[in-house]
């Protein structure tokens, strides 16, 4: 295993809060599955490009022909970064929502498409209802795969089929069996689409090795500033469905018919679902995200994190009144996403109270998955009511969940002040 190294620089290690006792302190973010704070590299690496960005694919200056070679580089650091199939597209998105919302639009006809009640949301509802098949939570890696497979048998063998599944999951950061749920996918030919949301910055992700046909994620979480997601992958389908949106760049040729309409030719790579002026700042910042991981090296970065991990597991254990949300058990592995209840606490006072008194920035709810949380919980997934509404009293059930979550800038004082808090 790799020895654990320091931190990588990021944007607001600095930075101080006020505490409601009085005095300040440097903020602990310890929300890293919400957004993580951007590579101190990023940033500098998009300042030193700022100066000189123009209008992509639209300009024929010197700035603009820079800004249009870079923005299309960053594709194939991105792909390289994926470890994509040489045929396959790498789409700029707003977000993995915007994602896989895309690749939603973008089905053929029929195609029946099978999800996890697990599931964030952005991978649960971009869904039609008619052809969506809702799976049960699995209680272990293997029974998701055996849950699946037995869906899968039962499915039209003609028509076309995705699947859609998490990497890693926001609630409780346990890994998912990717490879053997693809390869079941495509056993029983479908196909299926990886939301690497909370895998891409935790974890080398190969395309090709899990041998999956897509891939989402969004770059606020993978150390680049908001506003830009990925969606990589094969290009068959996306370039057979309509535009995400309609608009220029997407379109090769306009002329109007003789019948008074107008005739579109639209294009078929990665421009076809890229509609307008694209936010070349935002693709840019995750190609220079995809490097500084790579340069980083993920051997040290899953070394540094997992030690988090078993620190944090550590210090939570030895809290007789915390309970540790996990759908396959407490030895599976996981990422540095961390969900727990106290026992005789509303978790958002729990929450607020980490914020005021300690400076430390989590999160509480149920963090856009509703059925899994209650599930977690021991309600029941198919109860409608009120979603983490901060009126459980002490001693009662709680509604809601702690998160708290970490990854490659996070130092050792963070956890520890967050245990300390705890305790
Ligand atoms: N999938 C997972 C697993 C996530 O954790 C998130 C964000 N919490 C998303 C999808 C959606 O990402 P975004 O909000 O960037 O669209």
């Amino acid at each position: 295993a790799a020895a654990v190294g320091a931190p990588l620089p990021v944007l607001g290690r600095d930075v101080t809060v006020p505490l409601v006792t009085g005095g300040e302190v440097t903020y602990a973010a310890l929300d890293y599955a919400a957004s993580a704070p951007a590579l101190q590299r990023v940033w500098d690496d998009v300042a030193a490009y700022a100066p000189y960005y123009g209008s992509v694919h639209r300009g024929a200056g010197y700035l603009s022909q820079l800004s249009t070679d870079l923005f299309e580089n960053s594709r194939a650091t991105i792909a390289a970064f994926l470890d994509c199939r040489d045929d396959d597209q790498v789409v700029f998105t707003r977000s993995t929502t915007d994602s896989l919302n895309l690749l939603a639009s973008a089905l053929p006809a029929d195609c029946q498409v099978f999800v996890f009640e697990t599931e964030h949301h952005a991978s649960l509802l971009p869904w039609s209802d008619a052809r969506v098949t809702y799976l049960n939570a699995p209680r272990t890696p293997e029974q998701a795969v055996a849950t699946l497979e037995r869906a899968l048998a039962d499915r039209d063998p003609y028509g076309p089929a995705l699947v859609c599944v998490t990497g890693a999951s926001n609630v409780t950061g346990e890994l998912w069996p990717v490879r053997e749920l693809a390869a079941a996918a495509h056993a029983h030919g479908a196909r299926i689409v990886l939301d690497a949301a909370q895998l891409a910055p935790h974890h080398p992700v190969s395309v090709r090795d899990l041998d999956v046909d897509w891939v989402a994620f969004s770059g606020h979480k993978l150390y680049a500033p908001f506003g830009s997601g990925v969606l990589a992958g094969r290009a068959d389908w996306l370039k057979d469905a309509e535009p995400y949106l309609a608009g220029g760049g997407a379109s090769r040729t306009v002329a109007r018919r003789a019948d008074g309409g107008v005739e579109v030719e639209w294009h078929t790579t990665a421009a076809r679902h890229e509609a307008g002026s694209p936010n070349v700042i935002g693709g840019y910042a995750i190609a220079a995200a995809c490097k500084a991981l790579t340069e980083a090296g993920f051997d040290s970065l899953v070394a540094r994190e997992q030690h988090l991990v078993a620190t944090v597991r550590a210090g939570l254990a030895e809290v007789p009144e915390v309970t540790v949300l996990s759908l396959f058990g407490d030895d599976a592995p996981r990422v540095g996403v961390i969900s727990f209840v106290v026992e005789g606490w509303n978790s958002s006072h729990f929450a607020a109270a980490l914020s005021a008194e300690y400076g430390i920035g989590v999160r509480d709810g149920l963090f856009c998955a509703h059925p899994l949380v209650r599930t977690l919980l021991g309600s029941d997934p198919r109860d409608p009511g009120e979603c983490g509404a901060p009126d459980a009293a002490p001693g009662e059930k709680s509604l809601n969940a702690i998160r708290v979550s970490f990854g490659a800038g996070t130092p050792d004082e963070h956890v520890e002040r967050f245990l300390n808090a705890v305790r």
